[in-house]
């Protein structure tokens, strides 16, 4: 059983103030209530130790959006994993789509930011997907799999178990238009598939989110599907309302 992760990536929102705010009204929302599913929420780097300390005995676990893969040194402006699990990220999002597209990451460097996450026994959320020209050209799932294959290599079937992916369809990203149950139903089953081919069973256990405007009209056709673990949520999930309700309709399914 796959117990299911709502994971809330924040992107570059909210200023200290505003994150202890909106984590106040996510908590004031489920306090008294028994979830089951995870609950997590990838604030900015400048808000994790707020974050950390005000989840506290929540229930909430704070993860970051990215992370260098190297350890220290003089790379300016980055943070490296030995930071974010002293500050107490227990997750790091590796390879969102707007990483790849706006900072030039590629599968070679979410490879080398995987292998150091698990090294400092954070979990990875690795985010692979399609744009809308490969969808529209048919190469979903070379394109899906060239990600898979590329971040995970090297990697033992242990430490790839260690890890989420989320799915998300960069098409999707912030547009609005999620794609359809169906759509994300068969990326799903064919990430799935694709792991248990490559890495085994326990590899192909991982929980897969879907990403891509879920909001919390949409979550319950997303969440019901077999294959869909959960869902890393952008805009939804800067409003406590929608993200709380998104984790309640992945109750239903737990
Ligand atoms: C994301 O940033 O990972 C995301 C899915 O954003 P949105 O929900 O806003 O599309």
């Amino acid at each position: 059983m796959r117990r299911k992760l709502i994971a809330g990536n924040w992107k570059m929102n909210t200023t200290i103030s505003e994150s202890i705010e909106l984590i106040e009204e996510i908590k004031s929302k489920i306090s008294n209530l028994e979830i089951k599913s995870e609950i997590l929420i990838c604030p900015p780097f400048v808000n994790i130790v707020a974050a950390v300390a005000n989840t506290k005995n929540s229930g909430i676990s704070v993860g970051a959006q990215n992370c260098e893969y190297r350890i220290n040194g003089a790379y300016t402006g980055e943070v490296s994993a030995p930071m974010l699990f002293e500050a107490g990220c227990q997750y790091v999002i590796i390879g969102h789509s707007e990483r790849r597209t706006l900072y030039g990451e590629t599968d070679v460097i979410v490879n080398q930011k995987l292998k150091t996450v698990l090294s400092y026994k954070m979990t990875p959320i690795l985010c692979i997907g399609e744009n809308l020209d490969e969808r529209n050209q048919n190469k979903t799932f070379d394109i899906l799999k060239t990600q898979i294959l590329g971040a995970y290599k090297n990697l033992s079937n242990d430490e790839i178990s260690e890890t989420v992916i989320a799915y998300e369809p960069v098409w999707a990203i912030g547009t609005g238009v999620s794609a359809t149950n169906e759509q994300a139903a068969e990326a799903h089953r064919w990430i799935r598939t694709c792991l248990k081919e490559e890495f085994g069973d326990r590899a192909s256990n991982i929980r897969i989110l879907y990403g891509g405007s879920m909001n919390d009209a949409n979550c319950e056709g997303l969440l019901s599907q077999e294959d869909i673990d959960g869902g890393l949520i952008g805009g939804a999930s800067l409003k406590a309302a929608s993200f709380v309700k998104i984790i309640m309709t992945a109750e239903k399914f737990q």
